[in-house]
């Protein structure tokens, strides 16, 4: 092609200005819809900010919730996604923590430090922030994001770090650790159910063994699901669409129940299977988002000295996680099965949304 002098001085400017203000970006219009496309890159707003460069992101099974329409604070126009790793673009002036060109690792969770919340640990409840990355703000499915509160909500990634090992971190690892194993107080000798062998069960089962339990009893439909479990650590396995579950737990603990039962998929079905196996003195932790009421069975349970517990990850845990991550004492590689390139996430979403027939747990997307 030949450009006149002038066409190419014009054209050679515009696509300058264009590239420094455009970004491609997974975009959600509304239940059933979103788009891989052009958005303006986001900038500085807060002097809190860090805006960084996306490395490598995933999807998340609260996408597909998105996408079905379940959570309604998701608005059209949003750019989803909440976890990542990315190199650092710019900072605000009041971020002290970090610079340009330094690694680190998204928590799901914003916190902000200082407010009520915050100060107890419970970033989840952070007054400003919490879930909000790719919920109420746009998030880390794209080329570039704004990480508000960056010294308190980002990590940075020691130089020899396996940055895809990384992304487990962002929110998976620590929300089976503190939701499923801190919760559900796992110590050893424990019997323990986990309740749905998504990648937050296994990242559950991956955890747990912090704790070496006795015995890791993992429950799903999936026989793939199933089989892996038991690569990742788990003594028995029971099918729900084929056995009577209750039956097989009982058979196992010598009708007793057991210690821990973790509800990992969000559905009145998997929470009252827990009120059903759960020994007395037990702990039923539940990770699952729930849209729907669920039945709390009290005509047995009074009597039976349980905990129930709920709650959203605190992201507390990620230093520690990511040490253990470090020094391989915690396998989370093993839950990337799929790897795109990050202009590929059409095609990644159809894999993960089809989950059981691609025999996928984590993508992997990279820039
Ligand atoms: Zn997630
Ligand atoms: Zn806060």
């Amino acid at each position: 092609m030949v450009f006149t002098p002038w066409c190419a001085g014009n054209g050679h400017q515009y696509y300058f200005i264009l590239k420094s203000i455009i970004m491609k970006a997974l975009v959600y219009h509304g239940p059933g819809d979103k788009n891989w496309e052009e958005k303006e890159k986001p900038g500085i707003l807060n002097p809190t900010d860090a805006i960084v460069k996306i490395l490598k992101t995933t999807i998340c099974g609260t996408d597909l919730h998105i996408l079905k329409g379940d959570v309604p604070t998701v608005t059209n126009g949003r750019t989803l996604g909440h976890e990542g790793v990315g190199i650092i673009e710019e900072v605000g002036n009041a971020v002290s923590n970090f610079k340009k060109d330094d690694h680190v690792l998204i928590s799901c969770i914003t916190a902000c430090g200082k407010c009520a919340n915050c100060r107890k640990q419970m970033y989840s409840h952070c007054e400003t922030g919490g879930w909000i990355l790719g919920n109420t703000i746009d998030g880390t499915q794209a080329e570039y994001v704004r990480i508000p509160y960056a010294d308190t909500s980002l990590y940075p990634i020691p130089a020899d770090a396996d940055e895809e090992a990384l992304v487990m971190l962002s929110d998976i690892l620590p929300t089976g650790f503190e939701c499923g194993v801190l919760n559900g107080q796992i110590k050893p000798g424990d019997t323990v159910a986990i309740v749905g062998a998504g990648p937050i069960g296994l990242a559950t089962l991956l955890t747990a063994q912090l704790f070496s339990p006795a015995e890791i009893l993992m429950i799903d439909q999936d026989d793939n699901r199933l089989n892996v479990s038991k690569t990742f650590g788990a003594t028995h396995t029971i099918n729900s669409s084929t056995e009577n579950v209750t039956e097989r737990v009982m058979k196992i603990t010598g009708s007793k129940g057991v210690d821990a039962a973790i509800e990992a998929v969000g559905i009145p079905a998997t929470f009252e299977l827990c009120e059903a196996i759960i020994a007395p003195g037990g702990r039923i932790a539940n990770i699952g988002v729930h849209g729907k009421p669920v039945t709390l069975h009290l005509e047995s349970l009074w009597d039976k000295n349980i905990t129930i517990t709920t709650g959203l990850v605190d992201t507390s845990s990620t230093p520690m996680l990511l040490k253990n991550v470090q020094s391989q004492k915690l396998a989370a590689k093993k839950l990337i099965t799929h790897h795109f390139k990050l202009d590929q996430i059409m095609e990644a979403y159809k894999t993960f949304e089809n989950a059981a027939n691609e025999k996928a747990l984590k993508v992997i997307l990279t820039s």
